[in-house]
Protein backbone atom coordinates (compact mmCIF):
# COMPACT_ATOMS: atom_id res chain seq x y z
CA UNK A 1 0.00 0.00 0.00
CA UNK A 2 3.07 2.10 0.69
CA UNK A 3 3.83 1.73 -2.89
CA UNK A 4 1.15 2.14 -4.23
CA UNK A 5 0.17 5.61 -2.49
CA UNK A 6 4.10 7.13 -2.93
CA UNK A 7 3.64 5.85 -6.53
CA UNK A 8 0.32 7.94 -6.74
CA UNK A 9 1.98 11.15 -5.03
CA UNK A 10 4.30 11.06 -7.19
CA UNK A 11 2.93 10.56 -10.47
CA UNK A 12 -0.34 11.44 -9.63
CA UNK A 13 -1.17 13.98 -7.08
CA UNK A 14 -4.00 15.90 -8.29
CA UNK A 15 -5.99 12.25 -8.61
CA UNK A 16 -4.63 11.69 -4.90
CA UNK A 17 -6.21 14.78 -4.06
CA UNK A 18 -9.06 14.49 -5.87
CA UNK A 19 -9.86 11.06 -3.82
CA UNK A 20 -9.10 12.76 -0.95
CA UNK A 21 -11.71 15.57 -1.47
CA UNK A 22 -14.33 12.68 -1.92
CA UNK A 23 -13.37 11.29 1.14
CA UNK A 24 -13.07 14.49 3.70
CA UNK A 25 -16.57 15.20 2.11
CA UNK A 26 -18.03 12.13 2.91
CA UNK A 27 -16.63 12.18 6.43
CA UNK A 28 -16.85 15.83 7.15
CA UNK A 29 -20.74 15.40 5.94
CA UNK A 30 -21.57 12.42 7.93
CA UNK A 31 -20.17 14.19 10.94
CA UNK A 32 -22.05 17.59 10.27
CA UNK A 33 -25.26 16.30 9.77
CA UNK A 34 -25.42 15.57 13.31
CA UNK A 35 -25.17 19.05 13.92
CA UNK A 36 -27.93 20.44 12.53
CA UNK A 37 -26.64 23.20 10.88
CA UNK A 38 -28.30 26.35 10.13
CA UNK A 39 -28.46 27.38 6.16
CA UNK A 40 -25.78 29.96 6.66
CA UNK A 41 -23.48 28.04 7.85
CA UNK A 42 -24.34 25.39 4.98
CA UNK A 43 -24.02 28.49 2.67
CA UNK A 44 -20.69 29.24 4.13
CA UNK A 45 -19.37 25.45 4.04
CA UNK A 46 -20.90 25.22 0.21
CA UNK A 47 -19.10 28.14 -0.85
CA UNK A 48 -15.86 26.49 -2.44
CA UNK A 49 -18.33 24.12 -4.29
CA UNK A 50 -20.21 26.66 -5.41
CA UNK A 51 -17.41 28.71 -6.83
CA UNK A 52 -16.20 25.56 -8.79
CA UNK A 53 -19.31 24.84 -10.32
CA UNK A 54 -19.74 28.28 -11.15
CA UNK A 55 -16.18 28.19 -12.87
CA UNK A 56 -16.80 25.03 -14.53
CA UNK A 57 -20.30 26.05 -16.14
CA UNK A 58 -18.54 29.51 -16.71
CA UNK A 59 -16.12 27.57 -18.81
CA UNK A 60 -18.62 24.93 -20.40
CA UNK A 61 -20.03 27.53 -23.24
CA UNK A 62 -17.21 29.18 -24.80
CA UNK A 63 -15.24 25.42 -24.54
CA UNK A 64 -18.00 24.27 -26.82
CA UNK A 65 -18.04 26.75 -28.58
CA UNK A 66 -14.42 27.18 -29.34
CA UNK A 67 -13.76 23.79 -29.46
CA UNK A 68 -16.70 22.08 -31.97
CA UNK A 69 -15.50 25.00 -34.21
CA UNK A 70 -12.00 24.05 -33.89
CA UNK A 71 -12.69 20.22 -34.16
CA UNK A 72 -14.59 20.39 -37.64
CA UNK A 73 -12.16 22.94 -39.25
CA UNK A 74 -9.34 20.12 -38.20
CA UNK A 75 -11.08 17.48 -39.23
CA UNK A 76 -12.66 18.95 -42.61
CA UNK A 77 -9.36 20.13 -43.67
CA UNK A 78 -7.06 16.50 -43.12
CA UNK A 79 -9.98 15.39 -45.78
CA UNK A 80 -11.31 13.12 -43.08
CA UNK A 81 -14.45 11.19 -43.33
CA UNK A 82 -16.93 13.17 -41.52
CA UNK A 83 -19.94 11.24 -42.61
CA UNK A 84 -18.23 7.87 -41.02
CA UNK A 85 -17.34 9.80 -37.92
CA UNK A 86 -20.81 11.43 -37.51
CA UNK A 87 -22.44 7.56 -38.66
CA UNK A 88 -20.52 5.69 -36.01
CA UNK A 89 -20.92 8.32 -33.13
CA UNK A 90 -24.62 8.61 -33.95
CA UNK A 91 -24.86 4.34 -33.51
CA UNK A 92 -22.12 4.01 -30.62
CA UNK A 93 -25.15 6.92 -28.67
CA UNK A 94 -27.74 5.19 -29.66
CA UNK A 95 -27.03 1.50 -28.85
CA UNK A 96 -25.37 2.19 -25.86
CA UNK A 97 -28.36 4.00 -24.09
CA UNK A 98 -30.54 1.35 -25.23
CA UNK A 99 -28.23 -0.91 -24.22
CA UNK A 100 -28.37 0.80 -20.83
CA UNK A 101 -32.13 0.74 -20.78
CA UNK A 102 -32.55 -2.88 -21.44
CA UNK A 103 -30.33 -3.48 -18.58
CA UNK A 104 -31.80 -1.62 -16.22
CA UNK A 105 -35.19 -2.84 -17.16
CA UNK A 106 -33.98 -7.05 -16.41
CA UNK A 107 -32.46 -5.39 -13.48
CA UNK A 108 -35.64 -4.00 -11.77
CA UNK A 109 -37.51 -7.05 -12.89
CA UNK A 110 -35.29 -9.42 -11.19
CA UNK A 111 -34.58 -7.32 -7.97
CA UNK A 112 -38.52 -6.01 -7.74
CA UNK A 113 -37.45 -3.52 -5.24
CA UNK A 114 -41.18 -1.78 -5.70
CA UNK A 115 -42.40 -4.93 -3.48
CA UNK A 116 -44.10 -4.01 0.30
CA UNK A 117 -45.09 -0.70 -1.14
CA UNK A 118 -41.76 0.95 0.60
CA UNK A 119 -43.63 4.66 -0.15
CA UNK A 120 -46.46 3.71 2.70
CA UNK A 121 -43.24 3.55 4.73
CA UNK A 122 -42.14 7.21 4.39
CA UNK A 123 -45.53 8.51 4.35
CA UNK A 124 -45.65 9.45 7.55
CA UNK A 125 -43.84 11.73 10.06
CA UNK A 126 -41.55 12.95 7.53
CA UNK A 127 -40.61 16.17 8.24
CA UNK A 128 -40.73 19.40 6.53
CA UNK A 129 -37.91 18.24 4.09
CA UNK A 130 -39.75 16.03 2.31
CA UNK A 131 -42.79 18.66 2.03
CA UNK A 132 -40.77 20.90 0.22
CA UNK A 133 -39.24 18.48 -2.31
CA UNK A 134 -42.96 17.17 -2.94
CA UNK A 135 -43.59 20.98 -3.98
CA UNK A 136 -40.61 21.19 -6.07
CA UNK A 137 -41.50 18.21 -7.97
CA UNK A 138 -45.72 19.36 -8.36
CA UNK A 139 -43.94 22.85 -9.91
CA UNK A 140 -42.37 20.51 -12.51
CA UNK A 141 -45.25 18.21 -13.41
CA UNK A 142 -47.43 21.20 -13.16
CA UNK A 143 -45.12 22.74 -15.93
CA UNK A 144 -44.60 19.38 -17.70
CA UNK A 145 -48.24 17.98 -17.98
CA UNK A 146 -48.66 19.60 -21.06
CA UNK A 147 -45.85 18.06 -22.97
CA UNK A 148 -46.35 14.46 -24.36
CA UNK A 149 -43.40 12.56 -25.28
CA UNK A 150 -44.05 13.26 -29.03
CA UNK A 151 -44.19 16.75 -28.33
CA UNK A 152 -40.51 16.49 -25.91
CA UNK A 153 -39.17 14.63 -28.82
CA UNK A 154 -40.35 17.34 -30.77
CA UNK A 155 -38.62 20.27 -28.80
CA UNK A 156 -35.47 18.64 -28.16
CA UNK A 157 -35.16 18.40 -32.12
CA UNK A 158 -36.46 22.33 -31.88
CA UNK A 159 -34.06 23.50 -29.52
CA UNK A 160 -30.87 21.41 -31.67
CA UNK A 161 -32.28 24.22 -34.25
CA UNK A 162 -32.30 27.38 -32.01
CA UNK A 163 -33.97 30.79 -33.52
CA UNK A 164 -31.94 33.21 -31.92
CA UNK A 165 -27.93 32.43 -31.11
CA UNK A 166 -27.67 34.72 -28.02
CA UNK A 167 -30.63 33.47 -26.86
CA UNK A 168 -29.69 29.78 -27.14
CA UNK A 169 -26.29 30.73 -24.99
CA UNK A 170 -28.02 32.72 -22.64
CA UNK A 171 -30.54 30.04 -21.72
CA UNK A 172 -27.29 27.32 -22.04
CA UNK A 173 -29.58 25.97 -25.22
CA UNK A 174 -26.23 23.10 -25.38
CA UNK A 175 -27.84 21.26 -28.43
CA UNK A 176 -28.60 24.44 -30.22
CA UNK A 177 -25.28 26.12 -29.60
CA UNK A 178 -23.59 22.67 -30.39
CA UNK A 179 -25.29 22.79 -34.02
CA UNK A 180 -24.58 26.25 -34.44
CA UNK A 181 -20.26 25.73 -33.76
CA UNK A 182 -20.96 22.86 -36.26
CA UNK A 183 -22.18 24.81 -39.13
CA UNK A 184 -19.61 27.66 -38.50
CA UNK A 185 -16.87 25.29 -38.25
CA UNK A 186 -18.29 23.53 -41.61
CA UNK A 187 -18.70 26.91 -43.10
CA UNK A 188 -15.14 28.05 -42.63
CA UNK A 189 -13.33 25.49 -43.50
CA UNK A 190 -14.84 25.31 -46.97
CA UNK A 191 -13.94 28.73 -47.37
CA UNK A 192 -10.24 29.45 -49.02
CA UNK A 193 -7.45 30.66 -47.25
CA UNK A 194 -9.13 33.79 -46.35
CA UNK A 195 -10.54 31.81 -43.53
CA UNK A 196 -7.13 30.81 -42.19
CA UNK A 197 -6.90 33.94 -39.71
CA UNK A 198 -10.37 33.21 -38.10
CA UNK A 199 -9.26 29.37 -37.63
CA UNK A 200 -6.28 30.54 -36.21
CA UNK A 201 -7.83 32.66 -33.17
CA UNK A 202 -10.57 30.11 -32.69
CA UNK A 203 -7.48 27.45 -31.93
CA UNK A 204 -5.68 29.91 -29.77
CA UNK A 205 -9.39 30.85 -28.12
CA UNK A 206 -9.41 27.37 -27.46
CA UNK A 207 -6.07 27.02 -25.97
CA UNK A 208 -6.60 29.63 -23.69
CA UNK A 209 -9.90 28.11 -22.20
CA UNK A 210 -7.47 24.97 -21.84
CA UNK A 211 -4.98 26.91 -19.80
CA UNK A 212 -7.87 28.51 -17.46
CA UNK A 213 -9.52 24.32 -17.29
CA UNK A 214 -5.69 23.53 -16.69
CA UNK A 215 -5.91 26.12 -13.46
CA UNK A 216 -9.57 25.12 -12.27
CA UNK A 217 -8.45 21.21 -12.32
CA UNK A 218 -5.95 21.93 -9.59
CA UNK A 219 -8.23 24.18 -7.08
CA UNK A 220 -10.92 21.37 -7.93
CA UNK A 221 -10.37 18.87 -4.96
CA UNK A 222 -11.44 21.85 -2.36
CA UNK A 223 -14.17 22.36 -4.48
CA UNK A 224 -15.68 19.00 -4.25
CA UNK A 225 -15.11 18.08 -0.51
CA UNK A 226 -17.12 21.15 -0.07
CA UNK A 227 -19.76 20.34 -2.78
CA UNK A 228 -20.43 16.39 -0.95
CA UNK A 229 -20.37 17.87 2.53
CA UNK A 230 -23.33 20.08 1.56
CA UNK A 231 -24.91 17.38 -0.31
CA UNK A 232 -24.93 14.72 2.56
CA UNK A 233 -25.73 17.54 5.28
CA UNK A 234 -29.07 18.58 3.42
CA UNK A 235 -29.99 15.02 2.68
CA UNK A 236 -33.18 14.52 5.01
CA UNK A 237 -34.01 11.68 7.53
CA UNK A 238 -31.20 9.78 5.71
CA UNK A 239 -31.49 6.63 7.72
CA UNK A 240 -35.30 5.89 7.29
CA UNK A 241 -35.08 6.71 3.81
CA UNK A 242 -32.23 4.24 3.30
CA UNK A 243 -34.37 1.75 5.42
CA UNK A 244 -37.25 2.28 3.05
CA UNK A 245 -35.65 2.32 -0.32
CA UNK A 246 -32.62 0.12 0.70
CA UNK A 247 -33.48 -2.44 -2.37
CA UNK A 248 -34.36 0.63 -5.11
CA UNK A 249 -31.08 1.60 -4.67
CA UNK A 250 -29.65 -1.28 -4.82
CA UNK A 251 -31.45 -2.49 -8.17
CA UNK A 252 -29.85 1.27 -9.27
CA UNK A 253 -26.30 0.87 -8.10
CA UNK A 254 -26.31 -2.92 -9.62
CA UNK A 255 -27.36 -1.44 -12.91
CA UNK A 256 -24.74 1.29 -12.86
CA UNK A 257 -22.00 -0.95 -11.79
CA UNK A 258 -22.71 -3.87 -14.18
CA UNK A 259 -22.65 -1.15 -17.06
CA UNK A 260 -20.15 1.24 -16.21
CA UNK A 261 -17.67 -1.86 -15.12
CA UNK A 262 -18.30 -4.92 -16.70
CA UNK A 263 -20.67 -3.80 -20.28
CA UNK A 264 -18.76 -0.66 -21.32
CA UNK A 265 -15.18 -2.29 -21.01
CA UNK A 266 -16.78 -5.41 -22.71
CA UNK A 267 -17.83 -3.43 -25.35
CA UNK A 268 -14.39 -1.69 -25.23
CA UNK A 269 -12.19 -4.91 -25.82
CA UNK A 270 -14.70 -6.39 -28.09
CA UNK A 271 -14.10 -3.33 -30.74
CA UNK A 272 -10.40 -2.19 -30.05
CA UNK A 273 -9.55 -5.47 -28.46
CA UNK A 274 -7.43 -3.50 -25.87
CA UNK A 275 -7.19 -3.16 -22.35
CA UNK A 276 -10.04 -1.22 -20.28
CA UNK A 277 -7.99 -0.53 -17.64
CA UNK A 278 -6.14 2.39 -19.47
CA UNK A 279 -9.36 4.15 -20.42
CA UNK A 280 -10.59 3.95 -16.39
CA UNK A 281 -6.74 5.38 -15.09
CA UNK A 282 -7.01 8.02 -18.14
CA UNK A 283 -10.04 9.15 -16.85
CA UNK A 284 -10.05 8.66 -13.64
CA UNK A 285 -10.10 12.54 -12.69
CA UNK A 286 -13.10 13.19 -15.08
CA UNK A 287 -15.10 10.22 -13.06
CA UNK A 288 -13.71 11.91 -9.30
CA UNK A 289 -14.92 14.99 -10.71
CA UNK A 290 -18.27 13.59 -11.96
CA UNK A 291 -19.14 12.43 -8.39
CA UNK A 292 -18.50 15.71 -6.91
CA UNK A 293 -20.21 17.94 -9.12
CA UNK A 294 -22.67 15.67 -9.75
CA UNK A 295 -22.96 17.19 -13.50
CA UNK A 296 -21.69 15.67 -16.73
CA UNK A 297 -21.71 19.62 -18.63
CA UNK A 298 -19.34 20.78 -15.95
CA UNK A 299 -17.49 17.81 -15.71
CA UNK A 300 -16.84 18.09 -20.01
CA UNK A 301 -13.91 20.46 -19.28
CA UNK A 302 -12.02 17.68 -17.15
CA UNK A 303 -12.96 14.59 -19.50
CA UNK A 304 -11.82 16.47 -22.54
CA UNK A 305 -8.48 17.24 -20.73
CA UNK A 306 -8.04 13.37 -19.63
CA UNK A 307 -9.03 12.00 -23.27
CA UNK A 308 -6.16 13.77 -25.17
CA UNK A 309 -3.71 13.96 -22.38
CA UNK A 310 -4.44 10.65 -19.82
CA UNK A 311 -5.07 8.48 -23.33
CA UNK A 312 -3.20 10.64 -26.69
CA UNK A 313 -6.76 10.51 -28.11
CA UNK A 314 -7.09 12.61 -31.55
CA UNK A 315 -7.91 16.07 -30.51
CA UNK A 316 -10.10 16.71 -33.63
CA UNK A 317 -12.02 13.49 -32.55
CA UNK A 318 -12.84 14.47 -28.75
CA UNK A 319 -13.69 18.27 -30.07
CA UNK A 320 -16.01 16.66 -32.42
CA UNK A 321 -16.87 13.92 -29.91
CA UNK A 322 -17.73 14.46 -26.56
CA UNK A 323 -19.63 18.26 -25.95
CA UNK A 324 -22.05 16.04 -28.27
CA UNK A 325 -21.96 13.20 -26.05
CA UNK A 326 -22.03 14.74 -22.80
CA UNK A 327 -25.63 16.41 -23.76
CA UNK A 328 -27.36 13.58 -25.82
CA UNK A 329 -25.50 10.82 -24.81
CA UNK A 330 -26.61 9.22 -21.03
CA UNK A 331 -26.33 5.83 -20.40
CA UNK A 332 -26.62 6.12 -16.74
CA UNK A 333 -29.45 8.24 -16.37
CA UNK A 334 -30.92 6.11 -19.55
CA UNK A 335 -30.92 3.24 -17.01
CA UNK A 336 -32.15 5.36 -13.97
CA UNK A 337 -34.75 6.65 -15.62
CA UNK A 338 -35.89 2.79 -16.73
CA UNK A 339 -35.70 1.37 -12.95
CA UNK A 340 -37.38 4.07 -11.46
CA UNK A 341 -40.56 4.33 -13.13
CA UNK A 342 -40.77 0.37 -13.09
CA UNK A 343 -40.03 0.63 -9.36
CA UNK A 344 -43.13 3.45 -8.66
CA UNK A 345 -45.44 1.18 -11.06
CA UNK A 346 -44.26 -2.08 -9.10
CA UNK A 347 -44.70 -0.29 -5.72
CA UNK A 348 -48.26 0.72 -6.47
CA UNK A 349 -49.08 -2.79 -7.76
CA UNK A 350 -49.30 -1.56 -11.49
CA UNK A 351 -48.39 -4.45 -14.02
CA UNK A 352 -46.72 -2.66 -17.07
CA UNK A 353 -46.63 -5.57 -19.51
CA UNK A 354 -44.97 -6.08 -22.77
CA UNK A 355 -46.11 -3.05 -24.37
CA UNK A 356 -45.98 -0.70 -21.74
CA UNK A 357 -42.34 -1.72 -21.12
CA UNK A 358 -41.04 -1.06 -24.31
CA UNK A 359 -42.88 2.42 -23.91
CA UNK A 360 -40.78 2.65 -20.88
CA UNK A 361 -37.68 1.81 -22.92
CA UNK A 362 -38.54 4.36 -25.66
CA UNK A 363 -39.24 7.22 -23.59
CA UNK A 364 -36.49 6.29 -21.25
CA UNK A 365 -33.82 6.59 -24.14
CA UNK A 366 -35.64 10.23 -25.19
CA UNK A 367 -36.00 11.33 -21.68
CA UNK A 368 -32.19 10.50 -21.47
CA UNK A 369 -30.93 12.57 -24.79
CA UNK A 370 -33.23 15.36 -23.16
CA UNK A 371 -31.95 15.86 -20.18
CA UNK A 372 -29.45 18.32 -19.63
CA UNK A 373 -26.12 17.46 -18.05
CA UNK A 374 -26.78 19.14 -14.52
CA UNK A 375 -27.53 17.81 -11.43
CA UNK A 376 -30.88 15.70 -11.44
CA UNK A 377 -31.81 16.81 -14.59
CA UNK A 378 -33.23 12.93 -14.75
CA UNK A 379 -35.60 13.49 -12.22
CA UNK A 380 -37.08 15.86 -14.34
CA UNK A 381 -37.33 14.67 -17.44
CA UNK A 382 -38.55 11.57 -15.71
CA UNK A 383 -42.45 12.97 -15.15
CA UNK A 384 -42.58 12.44 -18.82
CA UNK A 385 -41.91 8.88 -18.74
CA UNK A 386 -44.16 8.29 -16.08
CA UNK A 387 -46.82 10.29 -18.25
CA UNK A 388 -46.22 8.12 -21.22
CA UNK A 389 -47.15 4.49 -18.98
CA UNK A 390 -50.07 6.71 -17.52
CA UNK A 391 -48.53 7.14 -13.95
CA UNK A 392 -48.25 10.71 -13.97
CA UNK A 393 -51.01 10.32 -10.57
CA UNK A 394 -47.68 8.80 -9.30
CA UNK A 395 -45.34 11.80 -9.47
CA UNK A 396 -45.20 12.61 -6.15
CA UNK A 397 -42.69 9.78 -5.46
CA UNK A 398 -39.94 11.56 -7.18
CA UNK A 399 -40.24 13.64 -3.91
CA UNK A 400 -39.33 10.80 -2.08
CA UNK A 401 -36.85 9.65 -4.36
CA UNK A 402 -35.33 13.60 -4.37
CA UNK A 403 -34.33 12.67 -0.57
CA UNK A 404 -31.86 9.74 -2.40
CA UNK A 405 -31.16 11.55 -5.43
CA UNK A 406 -27.79 13.73 -4.39
CA UNK A 407 -26.31 10.40 -4.51
CA UNK A 408 -27.51 8.27 -6.92
CA UNK A 409 -27.69 11.07 -9.33
CA UNK A 410 -23.70 11.41 -8.36
CA UNK A 411 -23.27 7.80 -9.54
CA UNK A 412 -25.23 7.91 -12.47
CA UNK A 413 -23.36 10.92 -13.61
CA UNK A 414 -19.62 9.04 -13.30
CA UNK A 415 -21.61 6.45 -15.93
CA UNK A 416 -22.61 9.15 -18.01
CA UNK A 417 -19.44 10.43 -18.04
CA UNK A 418 -17.99 6.87 -19.01
CA UNK A 419 -20.08 6.25 -21.06
CA UNK A 420 -18.88 9.12 -23.47
CA UNK A 421 -15.39 8.45 -22.24
CA UNK A 422 -15.21 4.73 -23.83
CA UNK A 423 -17.05 6.36 -27.13
CA UNK A 424 -14.58 8.46 -27.30
CA UNK A 425 -11.40 6.02 -27.11
CA UNK A 426 -13.59 3.22 -29.25
CA UNK A 427 -13.79 6.49 -32.30
CA UNK A 428 -10.84 7.50 -31.77
CA UNK A 429 -9.43 3.96 -32.35
CA UNK A 430 -11.29 3.28 -35.38
CA UNK A 431 -10.98 6.36 -37.01
CA UNK A 432 -7.01 6.28 -37.57
CA UNK A 433 -8.12 4.95 -40.30
CA UNK A 434 -10.13 7.08 -41.81
CA UNK A 435 -8.66 10.48 -40.48
CA UNK A 436 -5.28 11.48 -41.95
CA UNK A 437 -3.01 11.98 -38.56
CA UNK A 438 -2.82 15.05 -37.23
CA UNK A 439 0.21 17.06 -37.92
CA UNK A 440 2.13 18.42 -35.39
CA UNK A 441 0.99 21.94 -36.16
CA UNK A 442 -2.68 20.91 -35.40
CA UNK A 443 -1.35 18.89 -32.30
CA UNK A 444 0.75 21.95 -31.01
CA UNK A 445 -2.51 24.05 -31.63
CA UNK A 446 -5.13 22.12 -30.02
CA UNK A 447 -2.65 21.34 -26.93
CA UNK A 448 -5.27 23.68 -24.13
CA UNK A 449 -7.51 20.09 -24.54
N1 LIG B 1 -26.70 14.73 -13.32
C1 LIG B 1 -26.72 14.00 -14.56
C2 LIG B 1 -25.58 14.47 -15.43
O1 LIG B 1 -25.14 15.57 -15.32
C3 LIG B 1 -28.01 14.13 -15.29
C4 LIG B 1 -29.09 13.43 -14.52
O2 LIG B 1 -29.73 14.04 -13.68
O3 LIG B 1 -29.31 12.24 -14.74
O4 LIG B 1 -25.08 13.73 -16.24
Amino acid sequence: LRRVVRHCIEHEPLLLATLAGVAVGVIMGTALSFANLGPTALEVIGLPGDLLMRTLKMLVLPLITASVMAGVCALRQSTADMGKVARYTLLYYFATTMGAVVLGIAIVNIVRPGRGSPFDQLDSGEGSCHAANQQKVASHAASSSQHSPVEAFLGVIKSAFPDNVFAAAVNMNVLGIITVSLLMGAALSSMGPEAVPMITIINIFNDAIGKIVNWVIWTSPIGIASLITTSICKACNLVATLEALGLFILAVLLGLLLWGFIVLPAIYYATTRRNPGQVYRGFSQAMATAFGTDSSNATLPITMRCATEGLGCDHRIVQFFLPLGTTVNMNGTALYEAVTVIFIAQAHGVVLGAAGTVIVALTATLAAVGAAGIPSAGLVTMLMVLQAVDLQQYAGDIAIILAVDWFLDRCRTVVNVLGDSFGTVIIDHHARSWVAPESDAAVAGAKGH
